[in-house]
């Protein structure tokens, strides 16, 4: 068989296990946040339930409750349609049906809003009282991102935010910005539930130590001032109350408004829906997938929801080309925001870092038994602050089964030979054990700022010295222990190989500062 055939029945066999591998239809996967209630609300009973939304239009009336149901907003909210609910950071809601979820029918008691109906992102709000509605509490944050956020512009001297420890589960930290360093301190707990920095002084909440503190240093390197300033408020989930159901939205309600790029199967654009909401769009060539296909598999897409996930919003499938739209990342690609940082900016505590979400992205997965399937720095994108998010997820077994002709045409051109592990080209094994092979490979790429794989070999000599032994060797200034992890990446028996929990806690690790690298309050 000359190269020009062999390379064509490795190709064949790739795509055909694009139509294997049924992923978990599981539903059980919602990445909730979680919610310590410090005391319930005792706030008077609510008035006579207004019908009317934002725009006078019906809404259902809720159902009879005895005890109102206080909510504070965290951050600010634009409303995206007629049926939602514009309010401010601080502003108190009450909500009136929280059955659907995501999106709580709610009426505003403060704010632009005031004694108005309407829906709002329950992820955007908590319970009044509670710890989570504290400006200063930022539970899921770690100790580098809290570094981060603190030394952001905005932020002045006494800035502050409490979070929990990464290093010892169920414990907190207070993070202090002073004099354009962050200083950490361990916030203990005694029996009683009493809160401390320095063992002479504690508190039965936080709230209360957070007050103490802000009046008076006593041993903190600084008094506390302002809670650290909110970054980007979160994704909703969905676009709307409406769309989280119907997602197959009408396509005059995206414009598109400017290419970002464009891939094998299309364009992706910068587009706004309903005039109000900032979204990614990618148009597909007409005829690159079957429709069918492609809804079956985004029934599934759209339920893998995990902060470093790209969340796939709404779909125009009813006529060509068919609009994907998802949440919009600011910095595109990994491969091209490496490329074009070349190490500029960027540090290598900043590419683990980045490795380490992507990781936590695919431990979702494996976790829901999906496979990704085309793992690479090409699908990855890149947010404010580094934040990387795992794009196209479940999209290439959708392409590839339509789209042989295609790719037999276009030989070389983009078939991902470079990131595909040697049983996955050779037997169609694709698991979750060949997306930690492509992990392996995207690891290089960021280390090398996004350098092309086997920079002097071809795809076909690739395929042929795999199976011989043959491995990358280490990247200049790439640290051994992440060399290391590459190499376990690409061990030749699939079940050698890591699992993504495993690379995401040793990526994670990099980061876990012993004990003793807190600051110590008690300096009487
Ligand atoms: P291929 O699909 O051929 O594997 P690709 O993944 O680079 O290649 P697309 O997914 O179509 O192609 O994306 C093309 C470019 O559009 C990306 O490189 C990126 O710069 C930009 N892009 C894609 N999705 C988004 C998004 N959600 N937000 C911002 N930019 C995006």
């Amino acid at each position: 068989m000359d190269i020009q055939k062999r390379f064509s029945a490795c190709w064949q066999s790739f795509l055909a296990c694009f139509r294997k591998s049924e992923p978990s239809t599981d539903e059980s996967n919602r990445v909730e946040k979680p919610v310590t209630v410090i005391e319930n609300p005792r706030a008077k009973l609510s008035s006579e339930p207004d019908t009317s939304s934002a725009t006078g239009r019906p809404l259902p009336r809720p159902p009879l409750r005895a005890e109102p149901d206080i909510y504070i907003a965290l951050y600010d909210y634009s409303a995206r349609t007629e049926q939602d609910l514009s309010f401010n950071t601080g502003d108190t809601l009450e909500a009136l049906d929280k059955s659907a979820g995501d999106w709580w029918l709610a009426k505003a008691l403060t704010g632009i809003s005031a004694s108005k109906r309407g829906y709002i992102p329950a992820n955007y709000v908590a319970p009044v009282e509670s710890i989570d509605a504290e400006p200063w509490y930022f539970p899921d944050t770690k100790r580098l991102d809290a570094e981060k956020m603190l030394l952001a512009e905005g932020n002045q001297q006494g800035a502050f935010l409490i979070r929990n420890c990464e290093s010892q589960s169920g414990e907190l930290s207070l993070s202090v910005l002073d004099n354009g360093k962050v200083k950490h301190y361990k916030l203990k707990v005694l029996d009683n539930s009493h809160y401390y920095v320095s063992k002479t002084r504690t508190f039965p909440t936080l709230k209360e130590l957070v007050q103490y503190y802000s009046r008076q240093a006593d041993g903190l390197c600084v008094r506390l001032g302002e809670p650290c300033r909110k970054m980007e408020a979160p994704q909703t989930y969905g676009l709307s109350y409406n769309t989280v159901d119907q997602w197959e939205i009408d396509r005059k309600s995206i414009k598109l408004l400017k290419k970002l790029g464009a891939g094998q199967f299309g364009e992706v654009f910068q587009g706004l829906w309903n005039d109000t909401t900032a979204v990614a769009v990618k148009t597909l060539k007409p005829g690159s997938m079957d429709a069918e296909d492609f809804l079956r598999e985004a029934q599934i897409m759209k339920r893998l929801r995990h902060p470093k996930l790209i969340q796939l919003y709404a779909v125009c499938t009813m006529e060509e080309p068919i609009y994907i739209i998802t949440e919009l990342m600011k910095n595109g690609s990994l491969q091209e925001y490496l490329q074009k940082d070349k190490g500029a900016t960027l540090k290598t505590s900043d590419q683990i870092e980045m490795a380490a979400q992507v990781a936590s992205g695919m431990a979702f997965l494996e976790l829901q038994n999906y496979i990704h399937r085309d793992l690479a720095a090409r699908n990855v994108l890149v947010g404010e602050n580094n934040i990387c998010k795992v794009a196209d997820f479940g999209l290439a077994r959708v392409f590839m089964k339509e789209n042989d002709n295609v790719y037999e045409a276009k030989e070389g051109a983009k078939f991902p030979v470079k990131w595909t592990a040697p049983e996955a080209i050779h037997d169609n094994k694709f698991t979750i054990k060949s997306d930690v092979w492509s992990f392996g490979i995207l690891l290089y790429e960021i280390m090398t700022f996004g350098q092309m794989p086997y920079p002097t070999m071809t795809n076909f000599q690739v395929i042929q010295r795999l199976p011989q032994g043959y491995r990358m060797t280490c990247p200049s200034n790439c640290p051994k222990v992440l060399y290391d992890i590459m190499m376990d990446c690409w061990k030749e028996n699939e079940q050698d190989r890591p699992t993504f929990e495993t690379l995401q806690w040793k990526l994670e690790d990099f980061f876990d500062l012993d004990v003793s690298s807190y600051d110590d309050a008690a300096r009487y």
